[in-house]
């Protein structure tokens, strides 16, 4: 069987508060491994096609492209042919249509859906950090000029006081120059409260973003809990299954493919499978086509690995 574990990680961030919503990890439990009664490696084992669901949108001609590339990943390993197609063959090859992939193809739409929402809510996160960065220049700007209006004016008073008891001399002109000061100083008092005016008015924005902001957050931290509790809770399942009954002298085989997510993923699923027929059982590297559970570790493989070499040619024996 090729078993895939369903598992899932999202994320919201808050302005505020960071939230992380986790769907629950999935213990992996070995699938039941069939029996081999014996007849490992009935090379060149004759395949053809059985039944395929239309709700997959794949033609028969299409799954058997499909198979013969997941042949070939084992061929690329043997010296002899493994398989080939015949239209009267001994194994069956089918596409069956149940909840696991309509379930899966519903997930992919409430995927989509997430990201859309996800891609709002990035966007005002975005905005957010950008309000946020101009209030703070605002803020030290001001702060700055502030500081600026404040030393020049002690200055100014002080010369003020000096003239006022004596300590300096008072001339006409340097009672224009400080009258001329108090203005300069008058005008740059006016700067900093526009300024203050400015950084009131970019705080009063921000604040009142960031409620929408959070708000946001919570629908889509909503909806990521909805689409964890709808999808994240199996312990996987079964993507594929390779059947061998003996029944009389006749043996049947068979390879049911319930669930996939592409073309490359059918290949995957279809090459352990064939893997099985040939009379191999799981592996125990998680890298390797045969290992029981298909996961970040094997997906996507386009050769196979050391662990399923050593196992072919254990059936095999060459
Ligand atoms: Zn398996």
């Amino acid at each position: 069987m090729a078993r895939l574990a369903t598992a899932f990680l999202l994320m919201a961030l808050a302005a505020a508060t960071v939230l992380w919503i986790a769907g629950p990890r999935l213990v992996n439990t070995p699938a039941l491994s069939q029996a081999h009664q014996g007849d490992d490696c009935p090379i060149p084992l004759t395949y053809r096609m059985g039944e395929v669901d239309p709700r997959f949108g794949l033609s028969s001609e299409a799954l058997r492209e499909v198979t013969a590339e997941a042949a070939a990943l084992w061929e690329d390993l043997a010296p002899r042919p493994l398989f080939r197609y015949d239209p009267a063959g001994e194994l069956l090859i089918n596409l069956t249509y149940d909840e696991r992939q309509g379930t899966w193809e519903a997930q992919q739409r409430a995927q989509e859906a997430l990201e859309e929402v996800r891609a709002r809510h990035a966007a005002l996160v975005e905005a957010h950090e950008a309000r946020e960065h101009a209030l703070r220049t605002a803020r030290a700007r001001y702060e700055d000029q502030l500081a600026y209006v404040e030393r020049r004016l002690e200055r100014h008073n002080s010369v003020v006081v000096a003239v006022n008891t004596g300590e300096i001399e008072r001339t006409p002109e340097r009672v224009k120059a400080l009258e001329r000061e108090s203005e300069a100083i008058t005008a740059l008092r006016q700067q900093v409260d526009a300024q203050y005016e400015r950084v009131e008015r970019l705080r009063r924005q921000f604040n009142a973003r960031v409620s929408r902001l959070n708000q946001m957050t919570e629908t889509l931290n909503r909806q990521v809990r909805r689409y964890n509790d709808q999808f994240a809770r199996g312990g996987g399942y079964n993507k594929g299954v390779y059947l061998h009954k003996r029944s009389n002298r006749a043996v049947r085989r068979s390879i049911t493919v319930y669930q996939f997510k592409d073309r490359a993923d059918l290949r995957q699923v279809l090459a352990h499978e064939l893997g099985h027929a040939l009379g191999i059982d799981h592996v125990s590297d998680p890298a390797a086509l045969m290992h029981y559970q298909l996961s970040e570790h094997n997906t996507g493989l386009s050769r196979l690995t050391a662990a399923d070499r050593q196992a072919l040619r254990a059936v095999c024996a060459w």
